[in-house]
């Protein structure tokens, strides 16, 4: 495992940090220490624990600009970077606000149905020692999203973000490191592929964001080591837009979904299925509007497309593009990646008529592409968008939210958003949802289960009463 990783700066392609990974027995040492502190941290009580977690918050506010600027350099964009930090700590203080409550409204109580001379009463138990295992599109907010919820819930978690994206974590580290009795159950480490499965023969439960071929690797790893797996894994989201939606407001809704984060985001909109009788129309809205985003070269602080956070990831959006392209399909605006000054990037990029034979309309593309296929109604426009190997999430955007509801509930996706897309994130504390297919696997991240799936149960059960006596187990009674 020894030997240093190279990270490329996304903006320059220049090699400009580097990270050494653990070895192994470094790696175990951390687990171990890890595990020594947890006890104490579940035995402290969720007041205390949500109370050094605020302190974890106040302290990554303070550190936002240095935090900031790090993501920054991961990913090339400067807006959300210096964002992220708050996003991260008014997560926190939300998971910390709402964990009591979490808590208390699952602890069951009371006599049993069956025999009334048994009550029971139920304790929660956290896993000593979640991984997480995060990527590189969103790189501080992807690495806390599991393990906020699961230090309430008693656990101690090591945290191992993606190698292609790991300086925000000096920064973070040090914020840590002034809340000691955080830093006692929660330890970053950096490095690539070996350090992950490092870990996941390490710890108790898996939390993995990331590709699905990994995803499935890893699921495999923890069946044999008989852990529990959850999985938030990639999509390929579609979205519907139907002959009664109002065009503007569709391609403005559809266009954010797509390019947002340069289609760097899981639940990016990847696809849509317009009704054929609307489609040269809100083609020609969609690509009007796809004309306005610039790329925010040279200048970092303007535009609205940043590089490829990952070159490899330029080279997959090009090739979907040339294989649509070589199959008929007809590109209106952008692509495909351009090199500035050793940057990748890629303009927005409408694409028409598209099929489900093309790697655009089935594989993860990951880019700011906006693949357009028209439908003669909507019926044919349901079938295709839950013709996929993903269903991690949709859009339908209608004449009204009634019609849209309507569509919304035929599709296959753990989330639909309804009269505009991506609107995922705003409900991750409110409502349990999950993936289909290969989107995902092993209960929701969001809602009260985002927390609650790190305890397991445990049920007390007292006979109020004698014992029965040896009558109950004659055959003959
Ligand atoms: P990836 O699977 O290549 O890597 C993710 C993480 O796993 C990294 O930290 C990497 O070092 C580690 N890893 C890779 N191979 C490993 C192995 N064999 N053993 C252990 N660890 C290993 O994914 P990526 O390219 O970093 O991220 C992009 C993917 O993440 C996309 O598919 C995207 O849709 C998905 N994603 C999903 C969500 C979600 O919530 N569903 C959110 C963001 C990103």
């Amino acid at each position: 495992m020894s030997g240093v990783l190279a990270v490329r700066n996304p903006r320059t392609g220049e090699v400009d940090y580097v990270i050494e990974p653990p070895e192994p027995a470094e790696l175990a040492a951390v687990c171990g220490d890890l595990r020594k502190h947890q006890p104490e941290w579940h035995a402290a009580g969720i007041g205390h624990r949500a109370a050094v977690l605020r302190r974890w918050a106040d302290v990554i506010e303070a550190n936002a600009k240095a935090i900031g600027d790090a993501e920054m350099a991961d990913t090339g964009r400067s807006r959300v970077a210096h964002e992220v930090p708050y996003l991260v700590a008014a997560s926190i203080r939300g998971w910390c606000d709402a964990a009591p409550g979490i808590l208390d409204g699952a602890r069951l109580h009371g006599v049993s149905s069956v025999s009334p001379t048994v009550s029971y009463d139920t304790e929660f138990d956290p896993y000593p020692l979640l991984g997480v295992i995060s990527p590189w599109n969103h790189p501080f907010l992807l690495s806390t999203l599991d393990a906020v919820p699961a230090l309430l819930a008693g656990c101690a978690v090591i945290i191992k973000p993606s190698e292609v994206t790991p300086r925000f974590v000096e920064p973070v580290a040090a914020g840590i490191a002034e809340v000691p009795e955080l830093a006692a159950v929660l330890r970053y480490v950096t490095g690539g592929p070996e350090t992950g499965q490092g870990i996941v023969e390490e710890v108790d439960a898996l939390c993995f964001t990331g590709s699905v071929p990994t995803g499935r690797a890893l699921a495999q790893t923890c069946a044999r080591r008989f852990i529990p797996a959850f999985l938030e894994l990639g999509g390929k989201d579609a979205a519907i837009v139907t002959a009664s939606a109002d065009l503007p407001r569709a391609a403005a809704a559809v266009l954010k979904g797509a390019v947002h984060n340069t289609g760097q985001i899981c639940f990016a909109t990847e696809r849509v299925y317009v009704d054929e009788t609307v489609h040269d129309g809100f083609v020609e809205e969609l690509t009007r509007q796809a004309r306005l985003l610039e790329l925010n070269h040279p200048d970092i602080g303007h535009g609205h497309l940043g590089p490829f956070i990952l070159a490899r990831q330029a080279d997959i959006v090009d090739d979907h593009l040339a294989d649509a392209l070589a199959r008929g399909a007809v590109l209106h605006c952008g692509g495909p990646s351009v090199t500035l000054d050793g940057g990748r990037y890629m303009r927005a990029t409408v694409l028409t008529g598209v099929d489900h034979d093309m790697k655009i309309m089935r594989e993860e593309t990951f880019g700011p592409v906006v693949p357009v296929q028209a439908c003669h109604d909507v019926d044919e426009a349901v079938r295709l968008a839950n013709d996929s190997e993903y269903g991690l999430s949709a859009a339908v955007i209608a004449g009204d939210e009634t019609e849209a509801a309507a569509i919304g509930r035929r599709l296959n996706a753990g989330a639909v958003s309804l009269m505009d897309t991506s609107l995922t994130i705003a409900i991750m504390r409110d409502v349990e949802k999950t993936s289909y297919h290969s989107s995902g696997l092993g209960g929701s991240r969001m809602g009260p289960n985002g927390m609650l799936r790190f305890l397991r149960r445990k049920a007390l059960l007292t006979r109020c009463g004698p014992v029965p006596d040896m009558d109950s187990l004659r055959e003959d009674a």
